[in-house]
């Protein structure tokens, strides 16, 4: 049966969760479409900092993820279409292809947040049937609706709760209140590197699949790399990154020695900052800093929300926390068994560190 009606969610999708798929389904639900269309993006425009997950792999996560589930399907047309992969252009190219299709095009309010850089943004809502903002744990009411102002000045409501926006324009805006699951694929990713269980966060499927298929951790590239380096004794590493932590003021730091106790790496390291800023800026300074000095920082995960950045220089692992989510992950006690390097030990336990720490 063809479907008329349907819902869009597109994204990098790397990996798809349960948070993407619960949200399609009250969309779905809530306006009774005919489907969901899952459409993983193959080169993210506003993504390129880190590396991607090659497409082949997220398609065919999100097609593991929605096999055999009626009303789902998932499209490679991004991934055939060579440059980034802009928005407009899918829903421009869907229309195209079905004159009468209706797509409604769903985001998250995190991304509805920095809509303002998407290509043509104030088009999407117009060229698709609607543009379905879904709510998101993080990104409170108040914040959409200032971006509603912001991307559109000229928009108003069309219900009493508040629900339904014209954008001035002619587009349709609907919010959506969605089930809250505190999910994403960033922390999926830093899950997998920390060796942490990500069960019951994605579909037991795309579990299997990224771990035949190794995904999300350390590439042999990514090895050969650092190994290429200036620095090729992990303990001195960790000692040069243990002191640029201290030179930032990062609080509490602890070097667990992993050698004989995880393959992930030689070291992890461990500091919280008191505000997500403090750590954002701290991240920042380290790769900078360390970078120069032959440290090269080869993935960075989670800076965009600086409550848990994952630091890979391959031997040496660094997680940097926001100081209430250190507690919550507790990776010092689900890895006891390795031993604290003596050197390490914080004798002023970051009590008394100065009140810089939050300016950038
Ligand atoms: P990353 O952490 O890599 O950015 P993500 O979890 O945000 O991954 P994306 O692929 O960036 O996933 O998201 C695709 C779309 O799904 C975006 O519009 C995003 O806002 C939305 N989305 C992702 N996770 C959720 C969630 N838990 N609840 C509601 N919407 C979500
Ligand atoms: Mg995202």
């Amino acid at each position: 049966m063809a479907w008329q009606r349907f819902g869009i969610l597109g994204g990098t999708l790397d990996p798809v969760h349960f948070g993407h798929l619960r949200a399609s389904e009250e969309v779905r639900e809530a306006l009774r479409l005919d489907g969901i269309l899952l459409i993983p993006a193959a080169s993210p425009p506003h993504k390129q900092q880190r590396a991607i997950t090659p497409f082949r792999h997220r398609y065919e996560m999100a097609r593991l993820a929605v096999e055999a589930i009626e009303g789902y399907r998932v499209s490679a047309m991004e991934g055939q279409r060579p440059g980034p992969s802009y928005s407009i252009e899918t829903i421009r190219e869907i229309k195209a292809a079905w004159p009468d299709a209706a797509p409604y095009f769903i985001i998250g309010a995190d991304a509805f947040v920095d809509f303002g850089i998407w290509k043509e943004y104030d088009r999407i809502p117009v060229e698709a049937q609607e543009l379905v903002v879904v709510s998101r744990p993080g990104i409170g009411r108040e914040q959409v609706l200032g971006a509603m102002g912001r991307l559109f000045p000229d928009s108003r409501q069309l219900d009493g709760s508040g629900t339904l926006f014209e954008t001035g324009q002619g587009g349709r805006i609907r919010y959506l209140n969605v089930t809250a699951l505190d999910i994403s694929s960033t922390s999926i990713r830093q899950r997998r590197r920390a060796g942490l269980s990500v069960r019951f966060l994605l579909p037991e499927k795309v579990i299997e699949y990224m771990v035949r298929n190794e995904l999300y951790l350390k590439t042999k590239a990514e090895h050969a790399g650092q190994k290429a380096g200036g620095v090729t004794d992990s303990e001195e590493m960790a000692r040069a990154i243990h002191s640029a932590i201290r030179d930032n003021k990062g609080e509490k730091i602890v070097v667990l020695d992993m050698r004989g106790v995880s393959p992930v790496a030689d070291f992890f390291i461990i500091a919280h900052g008191r505000s997500t800023k403090h750590v954002q800026g701290m991240a920042s300074r380290m790769k900078r800093e360390l970078g120069r000095s032959g440290i090269k920082c080869l993935s960075l995960e989670g800076e965009s929300e600086g409550k848990w950045i994952l630091m890979d220089f391959d031997d040496v692992v660094v997680h940097l926390f926001y100081e209430p989510v250190r507690g919550f992950y507790d990776l010092e006690g689900l890895w006891y068994e390795a031993p604290r390097m003596p050197w390490a030990y914080d004798d002023k336990a970051g009590h008394e560190q100065g009140a810089s720490a939050e300016q950038e």
